[in-house]
Order: structure tokens, then sequence, then C-alpha cells
């Protein structure tokens, strides 16, 4: 079956999808994307996402390249074409294509790309494995809070990760705290069984599943807290886990060359893991693919 992408209006194969060479998100990283996941042919969390897309394109001042009610079929269209029931959806939207000049351009339509691949999700009691994660100094810009395809940091990162034989690098501020992974949320649980990850301070990006797993943590009576941790309480944490759209709860058992605590799945993260996986099993809202 061929892959279909949309690039600006229209589907085609995937091998065949380009964007003009003076498209600014190609020049200038102008533009801000969405990762979705999709179980059994719903978004999951789609509101939050495409509510978080809104937000980064208001920061950036992008326009919308059609009517929010538009993308959400263009987003159902992707998915059937390509029969995808379980896996993501890649969304971009840049600023458009106009003459290489820094400043906005008095006239360009934003410019909208999609691509979906398939990704089971891996249920808990299959993933507790866990991974390791290296630390690394957070040298991205200021506003990371915004979704934006400027990713050059966070794929140094994530590179260096891999050579490590890490699976993720969580970035450390100026003060030693830990500001987040280069693709996910980093989140430890104190000796005091406190669930703890990093209040939305401008220094992070608020991920939906960061956001999904407080209000399970939430609904669920777990005590949790929105602050800053540093490295070293980290390194002496009971757990730590990492969130993300493509990660899910994924337990975190080595930081640097330290195991976290026995090296193994905390109880809390397993708990979190379970909950997700039925949050995701019954997504609320929309997506009628
Ligand atoms: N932080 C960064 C830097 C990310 O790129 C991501 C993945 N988009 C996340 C956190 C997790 O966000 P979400 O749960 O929305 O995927």
């Amino acid at each position: 079956m061929t892959r279909i992408a949309y690039v600006n209006g229209r589907y085609v194969p995937h091998r065949e999808a380009a964007v003009h060479i003076e498209d600014r998100g190609y020049q200038f990283s102008d533009g801000v994307y969405e990762v979705i996941y999709l179980h059994h042919g719903r978004f999951v969390d789609g509101e939050g996402h495409l509510a978080r897309l809104a937000r980064s394109l208001a920061e950036l001042k992008i326009a919308w390249p059609m009517s929010r009610r538009a993308l959400a079929m263009v987003m159902d269209e992707v998915v059937r074409r390509n029969r995808v029931r379980d896996g993501i959806l890649y969304l971009q939207i840049t600023r458009g294509v106009a003459p290489r000049n820094h400043a906005f351009p008095k006239a360009s339509d934003s410019a909208l790309v999609m691509t979906t691949r398939h990704l089971k999700f891996v249920d808990p009691t299959v993933a507790s494995q866990g991974v390791s994660v290296i630390t690394i100094k957070d040298i991205r810009w200021k506003r990371p809070d915004i979704k934006s395809v400027s990713l050059l940091p966070n794929v140094l990162g994530k590179q260096q990760a891999e050579e490590a034989g890490a699976y993720e690098a969580w970035m450390i501020d100026d003060k030693g705290r830990v500001t987040e992974g280069t693709l996910s949320n980093a989140w430890i649980v104190t000796g005091k069984g406190e669930v703890v990850t990093r209040n939305v301070d401008g220094a992070i990006l608020n991920g939906i599943t960061r956001l999904a797993v407080l209000e399970l943590a939430r609904s669920e009576g777990l005590r949790f807290v929105e602050r800053p941790f540093s490295v070293k309480e980290a390194k002496s944490a009971r757990e730590a886990f990492a969130t993300g759209t493509s990660c899910f709860v994924k337990p975190v058992i080595r930081i640097d060359d330290k195991p976290v605590a026995d090296g193994r799945a905390g109880p809390l993260t397993r708990k979190l893991m379970q909950y997700y996986a039925d949050h995701i099993k019954q997504p609320a809202g929309m997506g009628a693919a």
C-alpha cells in the first residue's frame, strides 16, 4: 500500500511529498508541529494537541492554514488513506513560502503538511523494562514552551544519548535542575513517595502526556507536585520516568552512570503506566477516523 502524505492541499505519495526550498520552515525553522497518537483509529487527547497547536501558532503569529474543523477533517483523511489504526500523526505548519528575508513576509499562506505512520502501543506489562538517560546542558532557546520545529539542540542531545547507549538525554538548566528530555518530559518519585515533574515555567514544553499523567495522578489520589528538581535529587530518587506521545510512560532506570534505586521500574511508575494505558484505550474527544 502506498503511504500518503498531505502537502498544502494535496494528498500525494509519501516518496514524492515535497515542499518549496523557500518554505520558511526549511530556511528559518519558522514553524510549529504536533505529534498525536491514535489508538484504534481515535486520536488520544486530540483536543489537547490542537489547543497546544493554537497556542504555538499564536505565540509565533502564524496564521491557521485553514479552520480548525477543516484541519481535523484533513487529519482524519490522512489517517483513513493510510489505514492507520494504531500510530502517530505528524502535522507541521510553517509561515509558508516567501523570498528569503528574516522579517515576516507581507503575504504568505501558511504551509501545512501531515504524515502518519504505524506505531503499536506497547502494553505496560511488556514495556516495564526501563531505559537509561544521560544528562546534558540545556542549550536551547528561551522559548521551549512553543512546540516549534527548531529542534537542533534536541537533535544533538538525542544523538549524544544514542551514542552513549541511552534512550534519552535530560537537559539541565543553569541552576543544575532538570528541564526535560529531548522528546519527553522528565519525572521522579521522591523518597517520600511524591511524584514530581517540573512546573510549566517557560523552560519546558507542556507535554500533553504530561498533562494526562498529572490528571491521572490527581484522580487516582497519588501525591504529586509540579516543581523543578535537581540532577542530584533525580539520581537519589526512588523512581524516575519519562512521558511523551511516542514513548507513553517509560520507566527510567539509570541516570548517567547511576542506577535509579534498584535499577528496575518502580511501583508508582508501573501504576501510572497502567493508568495511562487505560487512558489511551478510552480516549475522550475527537477523531472519527
Ligand atoms: N518535551 C519535548 C521537548 C518534546 O519534544 C516532547 C514531545 N513532543 C515532549 C516534551 C512530550 O510532549 P507530548 O507529551 O505532548 O508528546
